[in-house]
């Protein structure tokens, strides 16, 4: 019963392609344009967000030691590491 169905959405995806002959090039390139304008607006407008848990805890504790610097500290623990980098946590 199921290869009979694939078979039949097969089938409709090429009568419906045949249908849309002339128009299937634009409508590929136009949905495969509106992505990647889709896809550069949303990296662009994303705000960057640092993974702030805890490698102690668990929790979402870690702030800088000191900005612009390597070194990270847990403000829910005791955690401490001078040479952890954690990525856009200056931003945060
Ligand atoms: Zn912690």
């Amino acid at each position: 019963m199921l290869p009979l169905l694939w078979l039949l959405v097969a089938l409709g995806g090429a009568l419906l392609a045949a249908s849309l002959r002339d128009w299937l090039p634009y409508l590929v390139g136009g949905v495969l344009a509106s992505a990647l304008a889709i896809w550069v607006l949303v990296s662009t407008l994303w705000p960057s967000r640092p993974n702030r848990n805890c490698p102690k805890c668990h929790r979402e504790g870690l702030v800088k030691i000191r900005r612009s610097q390597a070194g990270v500290r847990c403000e829910l623990c005791d955690f401490r590491d001078d040479t952890m980098h954690v990525a856009y946590l200056d931003d945060w």
